[in-house]
């Protein structure tokens, strides 16, 4: 999809400009920003080895051949150093980038791509050559006195899953200073595990959006993911409303990987209005990951490095709930004989038999 969005829109460009000789020019430099396309996104061994050692520890060593096209600058290195090899044209549920040991990677080279939807919103309209291209490749454009602040919090699916939090934020969309964050315990997000050391994260924080304890914009995330990943950004976008009185495009879209419960990442998205982009803008894809440690994504379960290595010891399995105790437990001591078993194993045979960890003990 996005592949072929990109090549139509350069073919328009190029067949505007007219004159045979041009176009032929303009149709081998197509060629080759196509090939050099499929050579940094191709899964292909011998491409990605290729790949590697363009982009790898010899990069200083490397000559820029024939592939170093405009695809390949946001892989190489950015402002602030954190893009990786890993970035994506467009974020593919069934073709995640995968966790590397940056907190994200970029995704359409770093350059804002909202869905039109929410251009609409915020009074931009469609067409003309200048303003921010979409997802679907529209060129949209606003006006000053057209902006229009707004939040907009999807539906949960059927599986109870957030689906996507965006607006035009603004000083108007978010809390008065003297306001305080109130209580999000209340809320489950989808694949919530308790004792699991999850937090509830926000796809738009409160201090952009005054929203706090709305079950469509919250969650189940890594520390990792929320303070490490996502606040630095959101603290960005704070700073610059606050700075500017400025308004800013803001997408955060979970994404999930089939049934799933717990989001793979977040895709996190935000382009300035009325500077176009200049102020502040970004595009990346962040890991609901913890380094380190296995995540069960359907149950929520989480195994350190630590756990997973653990011996086999004794635990108390109540076989007809699921949840499995340390024999200390008052949990434990409750169990009907019945249902109850008692287990030499590592944590990790337990949870991989799909037994949940006790929430109170925390085994
Ligand atoms: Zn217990």
């Amino acid at each position: 999809m996005e592949n072929s969005r990109k090549t139509d829109h350069l073919n328009k460009n190029k067949k505007e400009k007219g004159g045979s000789g041009r176009r032929l020019a303009a149709a081998l430099i197509l060629l080759l920003l196509i090939g050099g396309f499929f050579f940094w996104v191709s899964d292909s061994p011998g491409i990605v080895k290729l790949r590697e050692s363009l982009t790898g520890a010899h990069s200083t060593e490397s000559q820029d051949g024939g592939a170093d096209t405009a695809d390949n600058e946001g892989a190489r290195s950015t402002e602030d150093g954190r893009g990786s090899a890993g970035d994506v044209a467009a974020v593919d549920p069934d073709k995640l980038p995968e966790f590397t040991g940056d907190h994200y990677v970029k995704v359409n080279g770093g350059v804002p791509a909202l869905p039109d939807d929410v251009y609409e919103k915020a009074g931009y309209t469609e067409g003309g050559s200048r303003g921010s291209v979409s997802e679907s490749g529209k060129v949209w454009a606003v006006s000053k006195g057209n902006i229009t602040p707004y939040e907009y919090y999807g539906e949960l699916d059927h599986l109870g899953r957030c689906t996507v939090a965006y607006g035009c934020l603004g000083p108007e969309t978010m809390p008065a200073e003297d306001t305080e964050r109130g209580d999000i315990s209340r809320i489950h997000p989808s694949g919530w595990a308790k004792a699991q050391h999850w937090e509830r994260c926000h796809l738009i924080a409160w201090a952009l959006s005054d929203e706090n304890a709305n079950e469509r914009n919250l969650i189940t995330g890594t520390h990792y993911l929320n303070y490490d990943g996502m606040r630095p950004l959101e603290e960005e976008t704070e700073h610059y409303i606050w700075n500017t009185g400025n308004h800013v495009l803001y997408m955060a879209r979970p994404v999930f990987s089939g049934n799933e419960l717990i989001a793979r990442g977040v895709q996190m998205t935000c382009e300035s209005v009325e500077d176009g982009g200049k102020g502040i803008s970004f595009n990346v894809y962040l890991f609901n990951v913890t380094p380190d440690a296995e995540i069960d994504y359907r149950s929520g379960i989480v195994t350190t490095a630590e756990q997973a290595a653990q011996e086999p010891r004794a635990y108390v399995i109540n076989t007809r709930s699921g949840v499995f105790h340390y024999p200390s437990c008052d949990g434990a001591k409750s169990i009907y004989k019945k249902n109850r078993k008692d287990v030499t194993a590592t944590r990790k045979e337990l949870t991989d038999q799909g037994y949940i960890p006790c929430g109170y003990c925390e085994p």
